[in-house]
């Protein structure tokens, strides 16, 4: 390791910076890209894996080096009839087996994906752009949790507090995003399963690899057929899917203008709905927050994932007496994040994930600027290929600004003050959205009282991003309804009268 000056820029008026912040350099330490083993790429339809019959292909990128990683079966119309079939099919041995049976299968499952963890992180990592030390150390230890837990609930349910004798829904149709692909599918398909019903997930377009992955496990598991059925696809299959007429229920996370879409087109239908939609969450720092430790919360609040996560932190509210304090601490630490290969295990800050992600992003970065924001990057080389964008940090943000109001989804901060509780509050919740906030201070009744006044589905306190699949999460208003996670996440599969 060699100890060397690292340049910072100021790109908002274009003037450069030298902060010259002393950095180690790491050796490179890639993860082998040789354990991802490109899963069985055709539809998975009743236990097999079957060709379509009026889908097309689709071909999935390495985001990190835009090279094809493989051309996947989308399933058409009469495919999704198939599936919807099988799933309804496997549903009646699957909901009339003893929850303690089903359980045995979710702990089959739960146990397989530990024992191809290393495999499933770098398939993960290369199909989705995101850094190895997170699907490694986060995603799939959450996957396996995920079913394991719910393992736990399956000969349960009648202490879960639904009634004596809760019942399965029927068939679940799923569909979900491609920030978190394997544990996107596991909030999704763990609570299924385990409350009785069968599943027809449908992965994001950019990221099914995992998701096939998955239904080779089920198989690994023996699994009864029909139980799981994956079709990869885009919008329209994922639209054929939802409208099918023979579903008991639409489970959907993804951007709340395709949520909003799929409400009109179930109002006044039988089926049950749930919506996990988008966020622009509130990081609220206090002034007697401890700094470095709420600058480490600031830091993985946005730049985890690549910023590519519905709750992220996007929004600092700082109290305006540290506001420089902070934002010099924090534009330090950004100094020494690592934006570079998605297998390389120093690598904090990974690939965006699609050329259209990168757009998007690169849009409201620049609306930023010429709103009249000011955006500090630090200088850190960029690979040649792929998609990438450096960690972005806008100062002199003003609330109506599209920065602020708008989802980004992406590694960009912007920073908001506030002077007293009561400006914290009505600026945290001065969003359509409803999905997550953070609040550092020292004080507990603080955060009891901010608690109270937020409007998030979760709050967190002294700290950012946690998960649990003991923990429910879902949002308000515009951040959707419903809950993964917990006994209330058991909710959303069951057949409740009350
Ligand atoms: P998206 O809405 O474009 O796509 C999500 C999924 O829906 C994809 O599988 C897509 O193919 C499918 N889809 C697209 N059009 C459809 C239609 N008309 N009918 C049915 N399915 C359709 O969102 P995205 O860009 O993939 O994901 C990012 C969004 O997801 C962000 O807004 C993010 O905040 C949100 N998200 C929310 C949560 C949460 O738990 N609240 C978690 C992760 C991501």
């Amino acid at each position: 390791m060699t100890d060397t000056p690292d340049a910072t820029t100021r790109t908002g008026d274009t003037s450069t910076v030298d902060l010259t912040t002393p950095t180690w350099e790491y050796a490179p330490a890639p993860e082998a890209r040789s354990l991802a083993h490109i899963p069985t790429t055709r539809l998975f339809i009743g236990g097999e894996f079957v060709d379509p019959v009026d889908g097309g292909t689709l071909k999935t990128v390495d985001p990190s080096t835009e090279e094809v990683l493989a051309e996947v079966a989308t399933a058409g119309p009469a495919d999704v009839d198939a599936a919807v079939r099988a799933a309804r099919s496997g549903a009646e041995t699957w909901a009339a087996m003893p929850g303690r049976e089903r359980a045995k299968y979710l702990f089959r499952i739960a146990r397989l994906l530990q024992e191809h963890a290393r495999a499933l992180a770098v398939l993960e990592s290369i199909d989705n752009g995101k850094p190895i030390r997170e699907t490694r150390d986060v995603d799939l230890p959450l996957v396996a949790a995920h079913f394991f837990y719910h393992a736990g609930w399956a000969d349960k349910l009648e202490h879960a507090g639904y009634g004596p004798d809760p019942r399965p829904l029927g068939v679940a149709a799923q569909v979900i995003p491609w920030n978190f692909p394997l544990l996107m599918l596991a909030w999704k398909v763990a609570p299924a399963l385990a409350c009785g019903n069968t599943v027809v997930l449908k992965p994001a377009e950019t990221t099914p690899l995992t998701a096939l992955a998955f239904a080779e496990l089920c198989r690994e598991a023996d699994l009864p057929p029909g139980v799981v059925n994956i079709l990869p696809g885009a919008g329209d299959t994922g639209a054929a899917l939802v409208a099918h007429g023979g579903i008991d229920k639409v489970a959907f996370t993804g951007s709340t203008e395709v949520g909003k879409a799929i409400q009109r087109q179930l109002a006044g239908s039988r089926t049950k709905l749930t919506l996990e939609l988008g966020g622009k969450a509130a990081n609220v720092v206090f002034d007697d927050a401890p700094i470095d430790q709420a600058v480490e919360g600031i830091v993985d609040g946005i730049f985890f994932n690549q910023g590519h996560v519905c709750c992220a932190g996007s929004r600092l509210l700082v109290q305006e007496s540290i506001h420089d304090e902070v934002v010099e601490r924090l534009t330090r630490r950004m100094a020494t994040l690592r934006v570079g290969d998605p297998l390389d295990k120093n690598t904090d800050v990974g690939a965006i994930n699609s050329a259209e992600q990168l757009e998007r992003i690169t849009a409201l970065v620049a609306a930023g600027g010429d709103e009249g924001a000011e955006a500090w990057q630090p200088a850190c080389d960029l690979p040649d290929r792929g998609y990438w964008f450096r960690p972005t940090v806008f100062t002199d943000v003003q609330p109506a600004m599209r920065i602020a109001r708008e989802e980004i989804f992406g590694p960009v901060l912007s920073v908001l003050t506030f002077r007293t509780p009561d400006e914290a509050v009505a600026k945290a919740n001065a969003t359509p959205y409803g999905l997550s906030a953070g609040v550092w201070t020292e004080k507990g009744s603080r955060i009891l009282w901010m608690a109270d006044r937020l409007e998030a589905g979760v709050v967190w306190a002294n700290t950012f991003n946690r998960f649990d699949p003991t923990s429910p999460f879902g949002g308000f208003k515009e951040s959707g309804f419903g809950r993964e996670g917990g006994r209330h996440g058991l909710a959303a599969y069951l057949d409740l009268a009350f």
